[in-house]
């Protein structure tokens, strides 16, 4: 809307330009060819004098240039320059009303006869029209495209200029000279009066966007309300003279009972303007209060569904929260299950909410209220008694004699409705607007309520579901040892006792069964090992890292030792953890270093680690034969392996084991690798760290 406003006074001041220049000229046309009319309307009236004419055309050229999208640097420049030029002129000119020196700049366009009418000397403009044109000349000289800096002293010099024009213009209008003509200095022309009008406007609308114009289109209901009485309050008081004066003139009364008349219309007018005033600012208060209380409730709806402990708790603060907008009495929420109306909640002035919830159990949906859901729209009944079904309001409940109704959507599906009851006066479509508000907020508390316990009741499931699967694998894990380690040494002994004596196929086959079992003993360890990582972890204490990256490197001396490896390591930092385990995932990461190492060459593996923002990461980087980028996200699942066991013996297990270890610490473990080239494994921990199960 603003910029509706904004671009049709720019408009308006374009075209006051215009209208402006062609004045001007019209007025310089008169002096030109001696045309009366076009100096004064007639000779009642003094002459508006040539140098003035000759500055308003200036003046329309510079208002039309400065137009914000017409600005440019050359622009501005011949604006300005016009504008010193006026300012110029009208110093001089009251430098002459002043000390009554002459520097013969009146005549110098066209000359007068001595004695022209309210003129000091021949042909020389108006004192106060002199001052307007140094007040807008100086306006125009501070104003460029934006007026940042000059903006406070073109506003001010703007309303002064316009100030003196309303107070000559009356001067004209009430017959008061003394108004327009300054001791005995020359008056301001009528015409001059009009034109120097046209300039105020011309001018304040040429940045509309900016200073009290700016204010005055605001979106605000002040501006609203200003934009409505200002011309009101200018015209009014205008009028209500001009009538006092004219029934003074006319007989009707003396000057004394005038002014009174004067003083008492007044009073009344602006009164009422007042009155509209008060009333309209109290209705956008009262909407802006109703905006409040609406999003403050919503607010504390949201808020109840994380601290609330019961489904109850949350209906009822909604109830609560649209009884208390709406001034109701009652308050009913309720949800559509299987064809009926089943409350969620019932808020009863002489009840308590256990015993109101009795009346409302599985209601039929009938009756006035029951339309809310029937047709899928906001209801409001106000006269009840005349609603020929009244069938659905429960036996036993109060008389209702206001009902504002409006049905709960979850999507596009109607799930229940609230409705409200026996508000004073009855409800009006406010009421209805609020409550269709807070009805969305109404839907998501309860069903972000159901949805979180609902979630609370799936992980406490899956917990329990999880500790028995741990317990299963280690059950299993632990009893399969057992009689696999029998079928293993059994099957050793078949082979000690019999190799050679059976024929070739049967020493094959028992080696099979022998390096078979020996690969599930592995592998049940593994699982034996995995599952407890979570259970027969230590309590986290802090130690240097190094104590960790120490027994890992004694426990794999031999093989480093076999393969050649060169291990080297960084200084590494305190860690909160179980040192155990942060050893057995170095003991993991740089076993599977020397493991995977490249036929010819040694591995070389260097371990490091540094802090990012509050975590240590650590990482065991390698020269092996790397791992080819499709499997990297699998190489961390349970017996999940790239190679066969002819390639490269394990149980594919020990990278899982890493990453449960790591989870447990709250940290993070994943791999970048170059097939070919090497691998560099991360695993977190974080600073400081609170004891976990
Ligand atoms: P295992 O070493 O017993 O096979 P892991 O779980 O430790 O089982 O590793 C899974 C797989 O990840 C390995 O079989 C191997 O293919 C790959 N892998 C692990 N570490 C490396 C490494 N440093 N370089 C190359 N590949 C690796």
């Amino acid at each position: 809307m603003k910029e509706s406003y904004l671009s049709r006074l720019s408009n308006i001041s374009e075209f006051l330009s215009i209208i402006i220049i062609i004045l001007g000229t019209i007025f310089l046309i008169g002096w030109a060819f001696n045309v009366p009319i076009f100096k004064s309307p007639n000779p009642f009236f003094s002459t508006i004098k040539s140098n003035a004419a000759l500055c308003f055309v200036f003046i329309g050229i510079s208002i039309w240039l400065l137009q914000t999208k017409r600005i440019n640097k050359s622009n501005i420049m011949i604006a300005k320059i016009l504008a010193v030029i006026i300012i110029i002129i009208g110093l001089l000119t009251l430098i002459e009303h002043l000390t009554d020196f002459n520097f013969g700049i009146d005549q110098i366009l066209f000359t007068e006869l001595p004695g022209a009418l309210n003129t000091s000397s021949p042909n020389r403009l108006a004192f106060i029209t002199a001052i307007n044109l140094v007040l807008i000349g100086s306006a125009i000289l501070v104003l460029d495209k934006n007026i940042n800096v000059g903006w406070p002293l073109f506003q001010i010099l703007i309303i002064i200029e316009g100030l003196m024009v309303f107070l000559t213009a009356l001067g004209y209008a009430y017959n008061a000279s003394n108004l327009y003509i300054v001791y005995h200095y020359t008056g301001a022309s009528i015409y001059s009066v009009l034109t120097t009008g046209l300039i105020f406007f011309a001018v304040i609308f040429i940045r509309p966007d900016k200073g009290f114009i700016g204010i005055l289109l605001d979106k605000y209901p002040g501006s609203a309300l200003g934009r409505k009485l200002l011309p009101v309050l200018i015209i009014i008081p205008i009028m209500l003279g001009w009538l006092t004066l004219l029934g003074q003139e006319n007989g009707l009364y003396d000057s004394n009972q005038g002014y009174a008349i004067l003083v008492f219309s007044t009073a009344i007018a602006i009164t009422t303007l007042l009155w509209i005033s008060i009333i309209s600012i109290n209705k956008s208060e009262k909407h802006l209060e109703r905006h409040y209380n609406v999003s403050h409730g919503m607010n504390e709806i949201l808020r109840g569904t994380i601290v609330f402990k019961s489904e109850k708790d949350v209906v009822l603060k909604c109830l609560e929260v649209a009884k208390k907008i709406t001034s109701s009495n009652y308050g009913f929420l309720g949800e559509i299950i299987g064809g009926r109306l089943t409350d969620l909640a019932l808020i009863h002035p002489e009840m308590e909410s256990d015993e109101a919830h009795e009346l409302v159990v599985g209601m039929e949906i009938a009756g006035y209220w029951g339309r809310t859901i029937k047709e899928e729209r906001s209801q409001i009944v106000n006269d009840p008694d005349s609603e020929p079904d009244k069938r659905g309001v429960p036996e036993g409940h109060s008389p209702i004699n206001s009902f504002l109704g409006v049905p709960l959507k979850q999507g596009d599906q109607i799930i229940g409705m609230i409705g409200l009851a026996n508000k004073e006066g009855g409800y009006n479509i406010e009421d209805q607007e609020a409550v269709e508000a807070l009805s969305f907020v109404f839907v998501e508390a309860i069903m972000s309520f159901r949805a979180r316990n609902e979630l609370k009741e799936t992980v406490a499931e899956l917990k329990s579901s999880n500790e028995e699967l741990r317990s299963f694998a280690f059950i299993t894990s632990h009893d399969l040892q057992e009689p696999l380690r029998t079928i293993a040494s059994y099957a050793q002994l078949i082979k000690r006792r019999y190799k050679g004596q059976l024929d070739k196929d049967a020493d094959e086959f028992i080696d099979f069964m022998v390096g078979g079992a020996s690969r599930m003993k592995d592998m049940i360890q593994g699982l034996l090992d995995y599952s407890r990582v979570g259970t027969r972890g230590e309590e986290f204490k802090e130690f240097d890292a190094i104590k960790s990256l120490n027994n890992a490197l004694l426990s794999l001396q031999s093989s480093i030792e076999e393969n050649n490896a060169k291990i080297t390591y960084d200084k590494l930092p305190n860690i909160v953890a179980d040192e155990n385990q942060i050893s057995r995932v170095f003991q993991n990461l740089i076993g599977n270093a020397i493991k995977f190492k490249k036929h010819d060459e040694p591995p070389k593996i260097h371990i490091s680690a540094e802090k990012r923002y509050n975590e240590y990461v650590f990482s065991v980087r390698d020269n092996s034969i790397g791992i080819e980028k499709e499997y990297i996200d699998q190489i961390f699942e349970v017996f999940k392996r790239l190679h066969t066991i002819d390639q490269y013996e394990g149980a594919g297990i020990g990278l899982a084991i890493v990453k449960r270890i790591i989870k447990r610490h709250n940290g993070h473990v994943w791999v970048e690798s170059e097939y070919g080239k090497g691998s560099t494994f991360y695993f977190t921990i974080p600073e400081a760290h609170k004891s976990l199960k």
